[in-house]
């Protein structure tokens, strides 16, 4: 392991301006961290992570030792308002999370909103993100993609959630443990059948990956060979044309889902915006699935 860079005895030590820093920091290649935050993270009045444990090593292959504030799911609460105060006071305060960029799957949301909503200044230090990365290498489109974050951990909730957005054009990126990656890739399988897909493995690391198929065949894949090791990203592809085309099944599970949600009209309606059938077809649908239909 070696240090990207030594603090020199020079280096400018001026107080920064008030303000909370939303700092990337690298997702496993070292070397993946820009020279601001580096500036940023020697010179901040508060350092903010989710783990003190793991940034006070991050910090050392800098050749940085920083006082660390912990700022986690199970504080923010108590601590947004130390924070605001800080800021209020003059002081910098720069939020790091364990890898990657803060906010995307990880604490800070509500910290910026916070900071947004009292008129407080929030500036944005971008570096590694894996979504990003994955998007880089997988090799499908790009040009439109939705940030899917992690799914629910049940199967049904996730195939919900998958269902929700199979006539999106766009690719979709999703974080998923390796011990849930086989069970995502079947839902993916029965919900988005015939989409590409590509499985994104220790990104920027030395085991780097990527494994692309059909989304069936990576389900069959990885549900044989057992959790990988490492980090995953999943990006699926788009839709074809014929990806759009729902099967009667498809449907007749899409209005099962909305019926139990709200009256036939509603779902009629919803599954008619996803699916693009006639409305009427999936009004008679529905009706005959509540058992409504008196023919
Ligand atoms: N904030 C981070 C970011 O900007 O990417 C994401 C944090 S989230 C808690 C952690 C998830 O990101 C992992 O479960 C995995 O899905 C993905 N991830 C992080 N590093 C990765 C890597 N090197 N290779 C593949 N996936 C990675």
């Amino acid at each position: 392991m070696t240090r990207c860079t030594e603090p020199s005895a020079e280096a400018p030590r001026e107080p920064l301006a008030p303000a909370l820093y939303i700092t990337a920091t690298p997702i496993g290649n070292r070397g993946d961290i820009t020279l601001r935050a580096l500036e940023v993270l020697a010179r901040a009045d508060h350092l903010l992570c989710e783990d003190t444990r793991v940034t006070r090593k991050l910090l050392g292959l800098y050749g940085l030792s920083r006082p660390l504030t912990a700022y986690h799911d199970h504080n923010a609460e108590s601590m947004r308002p130390k924070v605001l105060a800080w800021i209020v006071a003059g002081e910098s305060v720069a939020l790091v999370s364990d890898a990657g960029t803060p906010l995307i799957s990880d604490p800070g949301f509500k910290l910026a909103r916070a900071c947004r909503a009292a008129g407080l200044a929030v500036t944005a230090l971008p570096g590694a993100s894996a979504a990003l990365a994955a998007l880089a290498v997988a090799g499908l489109p790009t040009d439109r993609f939705l940030f899917l974050g992690f799914l629910a951990p049940k199967s049904a909730a996730r195939r919900a959630e998958l269902a929700e957005v199979a006539a999106v054009r766009a690719s979709l990126v999703v974080y998923e443990s390796p011990r849930r990656l086989a069970g995502l890739l079947a839902d993916a399988a029965a919900v988005l059948p015939g989409r590409d897909a590509v499985v994104c493995r220790e990104l920027t690391k030395l085991f780097e990956e990527a494994v692309a198929a059909p989304v069936e065949d990576l389900a069959a894949r990885y549900a044989e060979a057992g959790p990988p090791k490492g980090e995953v990203v999943v990006v699926i592809g788009p839709p074809s044309e014929r990806n759009l085309a729902w099967s009667d099944e498809q449907v007749d599970e899409a209005l099962t889902r909305a019926l139990a949600a709200g009256s036939v009209k509603d779902a009629a309606a919803e599954v008619a915006a996803a699916s693009g059938r006639p409305r009427q077809e999936l009004y008679r649908r529905a009706m005959r699935l509540r058992g409504g239909d008196r023919r």
